[in-house]
């Protein structure tokens, strides 16, 4: 058959779609996913919030979702000890969608959404699908952010848009709260303004002492920190993500969201979910000492591992990667073939699949 004369965007064409392997493999370590199911409890009353959404499903959802904003507003004030009004708060399906809105409202045509590689593949493709200009810098070594490079790569592009991921995927490294500040300078400088967006999407599993960008909030219109339920909360399936920023910013997201965009379902479940926080901060506390003990674990035998304060951990540095991530595979073992040439990325899972993990590794690396 002979591919149909169809008008596509000449920047979208012979493009493959994005997305890491789904592969049927006993342990998966590939998607930095929670790996404990909701427990029963969560299920129970996530189950109850659906049904009583169910009946009244012949309407339109909540279009501003005023519950669910004013919950994760008393959420982040637990999490991190910063006060928001619900109008600050704004959610969607994933902070996927949270940030193509940013880029929908404040890139676009003419101009430009910057960032530092390596970090999240997905950045380039909402600027992409949002015909904003991609211009990526780079990290430092040790991937830290060089604010000689902000500085200048800043200042030369001019960016209506700065992303910044903080854990940065695939790295797990966190930007140190001067670093955010010294870009939010270099942001106050562009002419016509610039919007700054730290995706805090491993946030939960920072380090004690690692600052969140909420923080921050009071003194800065133009930052919007992003969070999810996808990762920390075990919630990946019900795709919710959300941000913190100025009322201003708030609203003009509401301007280019399409109408009803989270439905009544997904708001019943993000809400039910929200309600059992203390039970799954007790977990993320378990799963940040399994990272701390694998990267301890790792350097012991010999390898580099990058500092997290993430759900994951890059580590290598292997001649051949591929091979590596291939012998895991044929043990059952799926992790991320991703970040700079050499590297691996691990996400943490139970203390089970971590030792199926180190099992595998000891034998495919010959450690
Ligand atoms: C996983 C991830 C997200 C979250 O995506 P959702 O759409 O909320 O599931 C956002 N940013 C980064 C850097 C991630 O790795």
């Amino acid at each position: 058959m002979t591919a149909p004369d169809l008008p596509l965007r000449p920047e979208l064409r012979g493009l493959e779609p994005y997305g890491a392997p789904q592969l049927d493999v006993p342990v998966l370590l590939n998607v930095n996913e929670n790996p404990y199911p909701p427990s029963d409890a969560v299920v129970a009353d996530v189950a109850r919030a659906v049904e009583a959404a169910a009946r009244g499903l012949n309407r339109y959802p909540d279009r501003d979702f005023g519950a669910l904003r004013t919950d994760l507003a008393a959420y982040l004030l637990r999490e991190s000890g910063v006060e928001l009004d619900a109008a600050q708060v704004w959610a969607a399906n994933g902070s996927n969608e949270v940030m193509l809105h940013l880029l929908q409202a404040f890139g676009g045509p003419g101009r430009t959404a910057l960032s530092f590689a390596p970090t999240y593949s997905m950045y380039p493709e909402y600027a992409r699908d949002t015909a904003t200009v991609w211009v990526a810098g780079r990290r430092a070594e040790d991937f830290s952010l060089d604010l000689d490079e902000v500085e200048r790569m800043t200042t030369e592009h001019r960016p209506s848009v700065i992303l910044l991921a903080s854990p940065n995927n695939p790295t797990g490294t966190a930007l140190p709260r001067g670093t955010v500040e010294a870009v939010l300078a270099a942001a106050d400088a562009v002419p016509g303004g610039c919007v700054v967006v730290v995706d805090e999407a491993y946030g939960e599993f920072r380090r004690t002492g690692t600052p969140s960008a909420l923080e921050l909030l009071g003194a800065h219109p133009n930052l919007a920190v992003a969070r999810t339920m996808s990762k920390a909360f075990g919630l990946a399936g019900a795709r919710v993500g959300y941000l913190a920023a100025s009322p201003a910013l708030v609203d003009a997201l509401r301007v280019v969201r399409l109408p009803y965009h989270l439905s009544a379902v997904t708001q019943a479940v993000a809400r039910a979910a929200l309600g059992h926080a203390t039970e799954l901060m007790a977990q993320v506390g378990a799963l940040r000492e399994e990272r701390d003990a694998t990267v301890a674990w790792l350097r012991a035998r010999g390898l580099t591992a990058a500092e997290s304060d993430a759900n994951f951990v890059l580590f290598g540095r292997f001649a051949d990667r591929h091979a590596v991530w291939q012998g895991l595979l044929d043990r059952g073992v799926l992790i991320r073939e991703t970040g700079p040439d050499g590297w691996l990325r691990v996400s943490i899972g139970t203390p089970a699949e971590m030792a199926a993990f180190r099992a595998a590794l000891v034998e495919v690396a010959g450690l």
